[in-house]
């Protein structure tokens, strides 16, 4: 189901789809080079032709960002060398009419060729990369489409540098080389291409062709990842019954980090060493999560995630879902799969509600919020951060592992959040359908056979803290805090850049926030001596709670005295434990989840 967002009103073509429109339907095909890679510049040429008569004037835009990533990144930035021309090569005139567009007066032309490079030096994977090792790109970030025409098919010949290889999870063209069909725009902005010397393995999982693909050098073992990747994608099918593509590609570029879903593959980014020990497990993880999404996002689908506005905003109140969900599977994948142990697993969310019951956001920003809000804020920290938001992903992530064990515990284990997620699939994206909030919620309640109104009010739509051995005991489970005992603090974040002493953030309610230290100021000393990192933990650790200390700070260019009375705190130190005396059914409710005996 398409529904129109507020934002995507700008270019929408209000004309009825007549025979007249569908006519002025272009033909498009564009060729990537890369004739000189080490001048970072990509060679885009596109071709446009009509059956018919061409528009007298022809427009095309470039998007300005690419979902998944939720900022708007300006991609025509990069755009330079910008021509047009009939088939005949004779130019033709042509004008920006905004940020993004180009409009070109097609004199009558039944085909017209544009061409323009795109700068291209920066590896994320979500902008495009070209030197003399290799190319990676991005389509929303290099490859314009006819503006208000995304529903048009198109062909990508890439021309690669020397005998440089392709990879892109788009189905090539039957009898032509390095030819790659995409159905419609939002087919074609979800794949990205490698193109190099890369190294590549290839498995099967239920049938499907899957393979991982590597460029750079490193310390990784492509036989062990293409294992666990495998028990990954058995996992995901487990719970859902199918693989929803034809093949699937991982594309990872050893440097960097991150990753970005697509709809049959993803582009991954790891540092090159990063790979012995558990650092194999976290990377594990990174795989996981960008594959669950092959469902949650790419499938199941937000409200207003797809088919995209690639010129504005897409606002959602759901990222806690798309997102947040997802990072819960991807500790449920690497746990089903073995990767990690149980144990782990729950040392995780442990870990996660330390950082979310340290962050004074949680009363400022609900998850709903934080999702809409992503554009300008997830994307955009600064040192007020921990003070007014939360993470989608974090909050989410522990709000929806507390749904699960909502749902196990209401249904005595007869139900999950595999349950809600399956009927999202088969319910929703199969009947082309995309879900809202009040769905999510009311699939839940399904699941769970009860109303989670209180639970989604207060956790998801509102700002309260989480009481968590409420939900925890339902599957035998209790939160512990084992914190010390109190310690004389400061309360103030702070760096070390060599030899200056940075505060990069002051979270409200500390003895820092409190007395008027700022974000910004350079501690130069404590009580007249030097400070360093070091220094400063080991001289307030020989203080008591209610001492002053003198701190001597740069603000700006000012040197300035500031004296602080310490406060004091034990830091929470939580642990998820087996309850002293759990039910049998509790007990029964945890093997489900995770498949060994609670203790
Ligand atoms: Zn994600």
């Amino acid at each position: 189901m398409y529904q129109e967002s507020p934002a995507q009103r700008k270019k929408t073509n209000t004309k009825p789809a007549t025979v007249e429109t569908q006519a002025a339907t272009p033909e498009i095909s564009y060729i990537v080079g890369m004739s000189k890679p080490w001048t970072h510049l990509l060679e885009v040429e596109m071709r446009l032709a009509w059956a018919a008569s061409a528009p007298a004037q022809a427009e095309i835009s470039m998007p300005v960002w690419t979902p998944g990533s939720y900022l708007v990144r300006e991609y025509a930035r990069h755009v330079e060398s910008f021509s047009a021309a009939d088939a005949g090569g004779n130019a033709l005139m042509w004008r920006k009419t905004d940020k993004n567009s180009w409009q070109i007066d097609t004199k009558g032309a039944k085909e017209i060729v544009v061409k323009y490079n795109v700068y291209s030096n920066e590896l994320t994977v979500r902008t495009n990369e070209l030197n003399a090792d290799h190319a990676f790109f991005t389509p929303a970030a290099l490859l314009m489409f006819p503006t208000d025409n995304l529903k048009t098919a198109s062909t990508v010949r890439v021309a690669p540098y020397k005998n440089w290889k392709i990879a892109t999870g788009l189905p090539k063209v039957e009898g032509q080389q390095n030819v790659f069909r995409a159905e419609n725009f939002d087919v074609l902005y979800d794949s990205p291409f490698e193109v190099g010397n890369f190294k590549e393995i290839s498995f099967t999982v239920q049938g499907k062709p899957h393979r991982f693909v590597v460029e750079g050098e490193g310390n990784y073992d492509l036989e062990r990842i293409a294992k666990d990747t495998a028990k990954i994608v058995e996992e995901s099918y487990k719970i859902f019954g199918e693989l929803p593509y034809t093949d699937y590609t991982f594309i990872l570029n050893l440097r960097g980090g991150g990753g970005l879903e697509h709809l049959n593959s993803t582009a991954l980014q790891w540092n090159r060493f990063g790979f012995s020990g558990n650092q194999h497990n976290n990377f594990m993880t990174l795989v996981a999560h960008e594959y669950f999404h092959v469902w949650n996002v790419k499938r199941i689908r937000p409200d207003t995630l797809g088919p995209f506005d690639y010129e504005n905003e897409n606002y959602t109140k759901l990222l806690w879902v798309a997102e947040g969900g997802t990072a819960y599977y991807e500790s449920v994948l690497v746990q089903r799969a073995g990767i990690i142990s149980a144990k782990e697993f729950l040392e995780g969310k442990a870990g996660q509600i330390q950082s979310l019951q340290e962050r004074p956001g949680r009363f400022e920003t609900s998850l709903e919020e934080a999702s809409f809000d992503a554009w300008i804020k997830y994307y955009r920290q600064d040192e007020n951060s921990v003070n007014n938001q939360i993470s989608y992903y974090d909050k989410g992530e522990l709000v929806n592992f507390l749904l699960d064990m909502e749902i196990r515990s209401a249904s005595k284990g007869a139900k999950s959040l595999d349950d809600v997620m399956r009927y999202l699939y088969n319910e929703f994206y199969k009947k082309n359908k995309n879900y809202t909030p009040e769905d999510y919620q009311k699939i839940s309640e399904m699941m769970a056979g009860k109303s989670l109104e209180d639970f989604f009010a207060k956790y998801v739509r509102g700002r309260a803290d989480i009481d968590y051995n409420a939900i925890l005991r339902g599957i035998g489970l209790q939160l512990k805090d084992n914190r010390g005992r109190e310690t004389p603090y400061l309360g103030a974040n702070t760096r070390q850049d060599g030899d200056r002493l940075t505060i990069t953030a002051v979270p409200k309610g500390t003895p820092a926030y409190e007395q008027g230290l700022n974000a910004s100021d350079q501690i130069v000393a404590v009580d007249g001596a030097r400070a360093n990192q070091t220094f400063l933990q080991n001289y307030l650790g020989e203080k008591k709670i209610g001492d002053k200390v003198r701190l001597t700070v740069f603000r700006f260019d000012e040197l300035r005295e500031i004296e602080i009375t310490l406060g004091g705190r034990a830091r929470p130190a939580y642990q998820i434990a087996a309850l002293e005396n759990p039910t049998d059914e509790q007990k029964t409710i945890y093997r489900g989840f995770v498949g060994i005996d609670l203790k």
